[in-house]
């Protein structure tokens, strides 16, 4: 029996303005969030980078400053400085939420001085392919963190520390380099050929140096900040047996479960499952091809086949290891990863997410208040309507009536310990129409309404739990006990 569903929030869009003030404004709405279901909250990456306060915190440029030395041009983050980023975690656990840093240990960004460097051009789209002789290139690969003058540690970074960069300052030229000496890890996606190198300086995983530095960073983070878990950036670019250690060692160190969910940005669910299994260290995989399916769907104009949108997704295939999500940071219009999910399907996508036993959904920040920057509205409340239907109804066995190109649907019974507890869903990517589902017995023999308010009509569950359940074309229905005891 599951007392409470888990939900996460990413607390966070791409283009908030550099005077957001983030941390600040989490002691606003950390209840309020609590209130709704949400027990795990993912904030950005909180390293100063190097593009200083505008910087969404992907570009790192020193992992010891939270906000807290003079440099890249001020003393805070784009989201505000080291004490009000703690001050937010303390007051988030107090509310009853988890806090989940986000760890960016792939690249850095940003050097202080340049070197001359003996490197190799390989082609960017085989990486494993020398396209050149080698020759001395320039590049921007000493981190000496003047700013912070040794406090924390003392470790700077240097080409050593590096396997390749993306630009040779002596010829201003652009491209993939691989320093003289150095080879990309075997244990990375294979995109690409081998896609160690994602951009920046790629920090070198093989040189014990570095990982050594990151062992005691990673003690230090977690002492100074005591989050509940990570999320971790771009983890297909970094062998897989790095993390394990690094998670290990730190859980070890701790008596916390250490909450981890990684970014493995990859459509094909295999090699997902085979990451997972490298990485017994690992909780879980944001659900990338699920996304997908959303995005597809959302642009089909009603032709994709519903029948097949949890097929090959993580949540079908190791459903305990899956964190479904709809949209993020990444996938916003403009962004690297772009493959924003149309406004339209968007309900029929978080329904999908937090109203089915598996996985833990994450709700996206420019989903739930909108992202002015793109003039793309708040979906605010629908998403507090399924987030309690969530929290309070969303419990017991799920039957699946995922029989149809257009129509899908599926009940969940309710248990005894919640009350009033179970519901019929149903969604539609082509025209409006009703599917018989049965909602088991906790339900028999009442009248059901769908809470989100897109039919209007109520639905006479009989005797045996079965009713008939109408959706509209393009759209969504949540069909809930009529009297129930919460105010969704
Ligand atoms: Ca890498
Ligand atoms: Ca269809």
């Amino acid at each position: 029996m599951k007392e409470t569903n888990d939900t996460m929030m990413q607390y966070f869009e791409w283009y908030m303005p550099n005077d957001c003030m983030l941390w600040k404004s989490l002691l606003n709405v950390g209840k309020d969030l609590k209130k709704l279901g949400i027990n795990y909250l993912w904030l950005p990456p909180s390293f100063k980078s190097a593009g200083g306060i505008n910087d969404t915190g992907y570009g790192v440029y020193d992992l010891y400053d939270m906000g807290e030395f003079m440099q890249k041009g001020s003393i805070r983050t784009k989201y505000g400085t080291k004490q009000e980023y703690l001050d937010a975690i303390k007051y988030l656990q107090r509310s009853g939420i988890k806090v989940l840093a986000d760890i960016v240990l792939n690249h850095r960004f940003g050097a202080d001085e340049k070197e001359e460097i003996i490197a190799y051009k390989v082609n960017p789209n085989n990486r494993n392919e020398v396209i050149g002789p080698y020759r001395t290139i320039e590049a921007w690969t000493k981190f000496k963190f003047p700013g912070r003058n040794n406090t924390y540690s003392d470790f700077n970074l240097d080409w050593s520390h590096f396997n390749g960069i993306d630009y040779d300052d002596r010829q201003k030229e652009h491209g993939i380099f691989r320093f003289y000496g150095k080879h990309w890890s075997d244990d990375v996606d294979k995109e690409l050929g081998n896609y160690d190198y994602l951009m920046g300086c790629d920090v070198d995983f093989n040189n014990l140096d570095v990982v050594d530095d990151l062992f005691s960073w990673g003690k230090w983070f977690l002492n100074q900040t005591n989050v509940d878990g990570f999320r971790l950036d771009a983890i297909k670019h970094i062998r897989s047996s790095f993390y394990k250690r690094w998670l290990h060692d730190l859980k070890n160190e701790t008596d916390k479960d250490l909450f981890t969910v990684g970014e493995y940005f990859s459509c094909n669910v295999d090699s997902l499952i085979n990451y997972l299994q490298k990485n017994d260290e690992i909780d879980t995989l944001f659900d990338v091809p699920l996304h997908d399916h959303f995005k597809i769907a959302s642009e089909s104009q009603g032709h994709y086949d519903m029948r097949k949108l949890f097929e090959d997704t993580l949540v079908d295939k190791r459903p305990s290891k899956s964190v479904t999500f709809v949209d993020n940071h990444d996938t916003e219009p403009g962004q690297s990863l772009e493959s924003w999910v149309k406004d339209w399907f968007k309900p029929l996508a978080y329904a999908s997410i937090l109203l089915r036993q598996e996985g833990i959904p994450c709700i996206f920040y420019g989903d739930y208040y909108g992202i002015p920057f793109k003039n793309i509205p708040p979906m605010k409340e629908i998403l507090n309507i399924m987030l309690l239907a969530r929290k309070y109804l969303a419990y017991g066995k799920q039957k699946d009536y995922l029989d149809d190109a257009n129509i899908i649907g599926w009940t969940l019974e309710g248990d005894y310990y919640h009350q009033d507890s179970g519901m019929a869903v149903i969604l539609s990517d082509g025209e409006g129409g009703c599917k018989c589902m049965n909602v088991g017995k906790n339900l028999a023999n009442t009248i059901l309404y769908d809470c989100t308010g897109n039919v209007k009509e109520t639905v006479y569950v009989d005797k045996d739990g079965n009713g008939i359940f109408y959706v509209n074309g393009g759209s969504v229905s949540v069909w809930i006990k009529k009297d129930n005891m919460y105010n969704l």
